[in-house]
């Protein structure tokens, strides 16, 4: 494999897995991609995937995140590709009010990530990890941060504070700050550019619906609103998680059940969503087959998906001055045409009417706009995190193809 243009190496870590992505600057595709996973565990192992889909499964021998990174930099001299590797992006969940913005990786903006991981204990510390592991895999390279909540930095204390005492916001930053930012900003773009919009001028609903799922306002470019809050549990129901739920059924389910702390966290990111409601799986493909095959939860779960998502889609926008487009991205967005015209059926005050033709044909990578003439217009975009997080470290690194 040879390539002259340089390559990013994009990087997204996680306590006991490290997904990779090596992507050309100048391409949306990655020449190559995988997964390290179980790692610390027996079985723990590399799996590789060139862009032909031919795939490589090497053990670890119960490595980590630095054994993985060994075999990673042995398989890219292998294919040639080592040298070629001209800077690591990483993606990290939790920026807090610090970081607006990607950043280069410097001592400061270590720390910073540190301090942000008692709002993200299950991923910024394993982010750190992968970080501390690329710099001794890649001495010299430029490492570049890139926060799934920086996006959502611009919206206004009316719209992120909770309704608590103040000093929970100021003694323990206990806010909404939304996640799916690096989502968002990709497909903000990219609705911009097929629906041939305004860039200074313009109001869009991007629905990013997988199996975590959020729903965000975008004015010009900038966020003014998102569904998921402090945590990513608020909002939209999930695959597993509830979304919104009366605070007060909580405390009463606990007391009944006789839940401490732990168990609510669970029951409500784990066990709740499209999985509590169906007892059938979290997985939406799963639960369309299950609908079809005439399971009244399975059918009930997908209703209140549609329900819960217009819903939302619905506050969304009192914070724009014009709706331009709703778009649907992640999974589920990209591939349920059930679940897009279940949520355009109750979007039907703001004058939406489906093309089913066009919605049907909206799937597995195809997208385009599903809506018919002289309806408001809803559009289904293929999100890219991965090339958004190459693109910010080839810029901040100043690498050029
Ligand atoms: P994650 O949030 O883990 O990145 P994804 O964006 O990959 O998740 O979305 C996973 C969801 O997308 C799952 O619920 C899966 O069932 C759903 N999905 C994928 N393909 C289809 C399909 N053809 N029809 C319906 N749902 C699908």
């Amino acid at each position: 494999m040879t390539t002259a243009t340089p390559l990013i190496l994009v990087i997204n870590c996680g306590s006991s897995s490290l997904k990779f992505a090596l992507q050309p600057v100048d391409s949306i595709d990655p020449i190559l991609s995988g997964l390290a996973e179980c790692l610390g565990l027996e079985d723990a192992r590399i799996i590789i995937k060139d862009s032909d889909g031919n795939k490589t499964t090497q053990t670890l021998n119960g490595g980590r995140h630095a054994e993985a990174m060994e075999v990673l930099t042995r398989d890219l001299a292998q294919r040639g590709l080592l040298d070629k590797v001209a800077a690591i992006g990483h993606r990290i969940v939790h920026g807090g009010e610090r970081f607006t913005a990607s950043a280069i990786v410097t001592d400061d903006v270590m720390a910073g990530i540190e301090e942000c991981c008692e709002l993200a204990p299950l991923h910024n510390p394993g982010h750190l990890v992968g970080i501390r592991a690329a710099q001794k895999a890649f001495p010299g390279l430029k490492q570049v941060v890139v926060f799934d909540t920086a996006f959502h930095q611009t919206m206004q204390p009316a719209v992120y504070r909770y309704a608590v005492p103040k000093r929970f916001y100021t003694d323990y930053h206990v806010r909404r700050y939304g996640m799916h930012g690096t989502s968002c900003r990709y497909v903000t773009g990219e609705a911009i550019r097929v629906l041939d919009l305004d860039p200074a001028d313009h109001g869009i609903i991007i629905c990013h619906l997988g199996n975590g799922a959020s729903a965000t306002a975008v004015k010009n470019g900038q966020c003014v609103d998102t569904t998921m809050g402090m945590t990513p549990l608020e909002g939209l129901i999930m695959g597993t998680r509830s979304g919104d739920i009366d605070p007060a059924a909580v405390t009463y389910i606990a007391r009944r059940e006789k839940l401490d702390l732990d168990g609510i966290d669970h029951l409500l990111n784990k066990q709740s969503g499209l999985l509590g409601i169906s007892g059938v799986s979290s997985d939406c493909r799963a639960l369309e087959e299950a609908a079809v095959a005439g399971n009244p939860d399975a059918q009930l779960a997908l209703q209140m998906f549609a329900h819960r998502l217009s819903r939302l889609i619905g506050g969304l926008a009192t914070s724009l001055d014009r709706l331009d487009a709703i778009v649907f991205t992640g999974g589920i967005g990209e591939n349920s045409s059930l679940l897009r015209a279940k949520t355009l059926e109750h979007l039907r005050i703001f004058g939406f009417k489906l093309d089913a033709a066009a919605n049907d044909a909206a799937i597995r990578g195809k997208a385009g706009v599903i809506t018919a003439a002289g309806s408001p217009v809803a559009v289904v975009v293929n999100t890219n995190e991965e090339c958004m997080i190459a693109r910010d470290t080839a810029e901040l690194a100043g690498i050029q193809a």
